[in-house]
C-alpha cells in the first residue's frame, strides 16, 4: 500500500538490530508497573500497541533501588524474582515484531517518599521530602544498582533499556547546577556534573555488550533557573554518545518548570528545534518528543530532517492502533490525544491508575471488553454529544442495530463550545474522531430530531440509552435577566462581550470563558509557537545561551479588563486538574484578569454588577456579566419509577449527574453500558 508517510513508516537498523518504524510509544506509567499481580494487564496493554504496529515501546518508570521510588513500593527491578512477571510483557511485544526498552526511572528528590535522595539536599518544590545527598560510594552503588536493572532487563527479554536523564529526574539533578551544588568530583563543571549519567552508560554497555539498545532520556532545555545551556547540553550528548548510547531521546523541562510542555494549549511540535540542534552535534538517532499527535506532524519533523524517530506516549493511551491506520492511509480514523492529561497524568499524581479520556479501554483492555453480542438489539441513543455518541460507537461495533438522535445540527454537545476555546483545538480532533466511527459503524445519525418517548416506543427499540446532556444554569438575583447577563453558551457561540466582563464561577468553563474572551476572535485558532514561547518566556533560539533556556516574557496588552469570581473562600482554580489548573491560573494572571474568592453576588444593574466582598458592597463596573455556575441535567425523555415501558432506559452522563459533568466520566459510561447491553 502507498503511503504519503514514508519517513515515518521507514524501518531503522541499528546494526545489531532494526525497528521496523520510526514510532516509538514514550515512556508512560499507567500505575500497573508498580504491582506485578497486574502484570498480566500490563501486557494485554502493550500487546494491543504492539499490534497496532509500534516500532519501539518503552515501559513506564521502574527503580533500580528503594531510593528511586516515585511512589513508596513503586515498581523496581533489582532481583531475580522481579524478572518473571516481565517475561510476560516482552513475550506480548515480540509477538508482534515490536521491541521494547526497560526505562530505568531514579526519581531522585522528585520521589513522594522518605527515602530520597539527591546531588545536594534541596528539596523540590513538588515533594515535601528533602532528599540526603549522595555521598561518593553511594553514587558507585548506585551505578552498579543500574547496571543490575539493565541485566535483569535483559534476562527478561527486553531488548534494551531506556536510561531517564530529563524531566528533571536524579539524573538531571545531577546534570544541572539547579540542584547540583557539589564541590567534588560529581559536581561544579559540567563535565563533572554529567560524570554520573556517563559512567552508568559507560557500566551498562561494559556490563551487557553492545547487542543491547541504550537509550538515553537527554534534557534538550531544563526550563528552569540555573539550568544547562545548550552548549552544556550538547557536551552532554556527545559524552553520553561516546560512552555506548545507541539511541537518544528528548526529554523537555522538569517537572517543577513553570512552563507548560505537554498540555494541550502547547503548540504541536513546539520544541522540536532543540531536539534539531543537538542532532547536529551527535551521529546517533535522536528521538523527538512532546505535543506530537498526530502522523502529519510527525512526518513533517522527520522529513525536515530534524529527528530520526518520534516518540508520542499520550497518542498511544488515546489510540493503540495509531500507526496501522497510518500504514492503511487511515488517519481520519485516528482517536487523536487532547492533551488534556484529565485520566492519564492527573490520574498518575493521584496515585490511581492511568487510562485516556477519549479511550477508556486504555489500561482497562482486559476489564472494558466489545465482545460481538450474540443477539442483534435496536438501540436508540438519545443525544449525540460525546456520551452519546460513545455509547453508539460501541453498541454499534458490537453488532447492535443503533439511532443516534440529536436535536441540534451537528453532533459533539459541549465539546463543540469547548473547541472555540484558545488552546483547545485538538477538541475539534475528538469530533471528527468520533463523526468517523458513526459513519464506519453504519450508526442511523438523526440530526435536528427531538425525539420523544413515544415515538421511541413506536418505534421498537429495545434499549434507549439517554444521553440529552445538561444546560447551563441560570443565574437568579435581581437584574439576572437583563440583556448584558449570558450564559458561557451564548459567549462561546459568538454572543457579543463588552470590554469589560465579570464571570461568575470559576470552574473549568469559568476559566475557559476568560482565555476565549482575552483575545480578539479573530485570533482564536492554534497559536504560532513563535508567539507561544514569548508568552511562556521559552527561549526562541535553537541554540539557546540563556540557562534553561528561558528568556523574558512578552505578552500583549490585554483586550478586556475581565473579573473572575467565585463564592468559595478556596484559592480560584483550586479544584482544576492538578497537571493543568496551573497553567490556567498563571495564563489568566499574566493577562490580569482579576480573580476573586468570597464573593457574594447581589445584582445586575446599567451600572454592572453588585457584589460583596471582604464584607464591604461593590460595584463592578462591567458590560457583561457571564455566567459560568456549573450546569443542570436534561432528562425528562426518563420514564419516571414505576412506569412501564417497552425499552430498557439507562441514562448515562451529564444527563445523569450534573454536578460532576465530566466528558471522561461521559465516555466512559457511554462504552460500559453500551458495553453490556
Ligand atoms: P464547575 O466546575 O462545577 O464550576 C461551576 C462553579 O459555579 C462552581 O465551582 C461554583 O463555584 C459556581 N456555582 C455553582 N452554582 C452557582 C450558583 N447557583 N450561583 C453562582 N455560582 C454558582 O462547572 P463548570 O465550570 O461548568 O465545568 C463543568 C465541568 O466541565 C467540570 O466538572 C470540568 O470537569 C469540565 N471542564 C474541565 C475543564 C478543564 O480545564 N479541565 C474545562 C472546562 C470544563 P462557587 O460555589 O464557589 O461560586
Ligand atoms: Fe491524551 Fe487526555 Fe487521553 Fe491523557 S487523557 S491520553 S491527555 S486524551
Amino acid at each position: 500500500m502507498t503511503t504519503r508517510y514514508t519517513h515515518l513508516l521507514k524501518p531503522l537498523d541499528l546494526g545489531f538490530t532494526k525497528l521496523k518504524n520510526r514510532v516509538v510509544m514514550g515512556s508512560m506509567h499507567t500505575g500497573l508497573e508498580d504491582r506485578f499481580y497486574n502484570y498480566p494487564k500490563l501486557a494485554a496493554y502493550f500487546e494491543e500497541r504492539a499490534k497496532g504496529g509500534v516500532g519501539l515501546m518503552i515501559t513506564g518508570g521502574i527503580s533500580p533501588n528503594k531510593q528511586g521510588w516515585l511512589l513508596p513500593v513503586g515498581g523496581t527491578m533489582n532481583q531475580l524474582g522481579d524478572v518473571v512477571p516481565h517475561r510476560l510483557v516482552t513475550q506480548a511485544v515480540h509477538r508482534h515484531g515490536a521491541k521494547i526498552l526497560l526505562q530505568i526511572l531514579h526519581a531522585g528528590r522528585y520521589g513522594y517518599q522518605p527515602f530520597v535522595v539527591s546531588a545536594s539536599p534541596i528539596k523540590s518544590p513538588i515533594s515535601p521530602f528533602k532528599p540526603r545527598q549522595l555521598s561518593e560510594k553511594q553514587i558507585f552503588s548506585t551505578i552498579k544498582d543500574y547496571v543490575k536493572t539493565a541485566s535483569l532487563a535483559k534476562k527478561a527479554g527486553y531488548d534494551g533499556v531506556e536510561i531517564m536523564g530529563s524531566e528533571g529526574y536524579l539524573l538531571n539533578q545531577f546534570l544541572s547546577r539547579h540542584v547540583n551544588q557539589r564541590t567534588d568530583a560529581w559536581g561544579g563543571a559540567i563535565e563533572n556534573r554529567m560524570r554520573f549519567a556517563v559512567e552508568i552508560v559507560k557500566a551498562i554497555r561494559e556490563a551487557i555488550g553492545e547487542k543491547f539498545i541504550i537509550c538515553f532520556r537527554l534534557s534538550v532545555i531544563d526550563l528552569v533557573h540555573n539550568g544547562n545551556t545548550m552548549d552544556e547540553v550538547i557536551t552532554v550528548a556527545k559524552a553520553l554518545e561516546k560512552a555506548g548510547v545507541t539511541l537518544m531521546n528528548s526529554g523537555i523541562g522538569w517537572h517543577e518548570a513553570r512552563i507548560p510542555t505537554i498540555v494541550t494549549s502547547v503548540p504541536r511540535a513546539a520544541f522540536v528545534d532543540y531536539t534539531a540542534e543537538v542532532k547536529k552535534h551527535i551521529s546517533v538517532p535522536i528521538i523527538a518528543s512532546n505535543r506530537i499527535n498526530m502522523p502529519d506532524v510527525a512526518e513533517q519533523i522527520l522529513a525536515n530532517g530534524q529527528a530520526d524517530m518520534v516518540s508520542m506516549a499520550r497518542p498511544f493511551l488515546a489510540d493503540p492502533f495509531w500507526v496501522s491506520k497510518t500504514v492503511t492511509n487511515r488517519v481520519d480514523e485516528i482517536n487523536t490525544c487532547i492533551a488534556c492529561n484529565q485520566a492519564c497524568l492527573d490520574h498518575t499524581f493521584k496515585n490511581i491508575r492511568a487510562t485516556c479520556l477519549v479511550n477508556p479501554r486504555a489500561a482497562y483492555e482486559t476489564e472494558l471488553v466489545y465482545r460481538k453480542t450474540k443477539k442483534i438489539k435496536r438501540v436508540a441513543v438519545v443525544g449525540g454529544g460525546v456520551a452519546g455518541m460513545s455509547a453508539a460507537i460501541v453498541a454499534a461495533e458490537r453488532g447492535h442495530q443503533v439511532t443516534l438522535f440529536e436535536a441540534k445540527a451537528e453532533v459533539g454537545g459541549q465539546f463543540n463550545l469547548a473547541k472555540v476555546v484558545p488552546g483547545k483545538e485538538e477538541f475539534h480532533e475528538t469530533i471528527r474522531y468520533f463523526k468517523v466511527q458513526l459513519e464506519k459503524m453504519a450508526v442511523d445519525v438523526r440530526l435536528n430530531t427531538k425525539i420523544n418517548r413515544e415515538q421511541l416506543e413506536r418505534e421498537g427499540f429495545e434499549d434507549v440509552i439517554v444521553a440529552t446532556g445538561v444546560i447551563p444554569r441560570q443565574l437568579n438575583i435581581q437584574g439576572s435577566h437583563r440583556p448584558e447577563v449570558l450564559s458561557y453558551a451564548d459567549v462561546l457561540n459568538g454572543a457579543e462581550v463588552g470590554q469589560r466582563v465579570a464571570i461568575i464561577g470559576a470552574g473549568g468553563i469559568g476559566f475557559d470563558v476568560a482565555e476565549y474572551l482575552l483575545k480578539p476572535p479573530t485570533q482564536i485558532q492554534p497559536q504560532l509557537i513563535e508567539e507561544w514561547k514569548k508568552e511562556w518566556g521559552v527561549d526562541t533560539h535553537a541554540h539557546y545561551d540563556s540557562e534553561g533556556g528561558m528568556q523574558n516574557i512578552e505578552i500583549a496588552p490585554p483586550i478586556r479588563e475581565i473579573y473572575l469570581l467565585q463564592r468559595k473562600m478556596t484559592s480560584v482554580g483550586a479544584g482544576l486538574g492538578k497537571t493543568t489548573g496551573w497553567v490556567h491560573r498563571a495564563q489568566l494572571k499574566k493577562h490580569k484578569v482579576q480573580m476573586l474568592r468570597g464573593v457574594e453576588y447581589q445584582s445586575v444593574t446599567n451600572e454592572g454588577l453588585w457584589i460583596k466582598h471582604a464584607q464591604q458592597d461593590q460595584l463592578l463596573r462591567v458590560d457583561t456579566v457571564v455566567v459560568c455556575a456549573g450546569q443542570e441535567s436534561v432528562n425528562e425523555i426518563m420514564p419516571k419509577e414505576g412506569e412501564n415501558t417497552i425499552a430498557h432506559y439507562h441514562l448515562i452522563g451529564g444527563a445523569k449527574l450534573a454536578a460532576e459533568l465530566d466528558a471522561k466520566r461521559a465516555i466512559r459510561e457511554g462504552a460500559e453500558i453500551a458495553a453490556k447491553l
